[in-house]
């Protein structure tokens, strides 16, 4: 059986107004955050390595015709 518990946790954090890089859109940040959303630290985390996932699909679509063409 799972047991929950709701926790209460009070924390004093500075918010401070920041741009979401990704959307443009203003809202109150704290400590590190750099997105409005996790939607968009998704993004940014993907643009950062968009290379590296565009080389992979690339190889498995060249790797995927191959098999293909070898069914011939
Ligand atoms: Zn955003």
């Amino acid at each position: 059986m799972k047991k929950e518990r709701t926790r209460t946790l009070t924390r004093t954090v500075t918010l401070s107004d920041r741009t979401c890089p990704i959307c443009r859109k203003r809202f109150e940040g704290w400590g590190k955050q750099q997105f409005c959303s996790k939607l968009c630290s998704n993004k940014a985390a993907y643009a950062r390595h968009a290379e590296a996932y565009r080389a992979h699909r690339r190889e498995k679509y060249h790797a995927e015709k191959k098999v293909a063409a070898g069914k011939k």
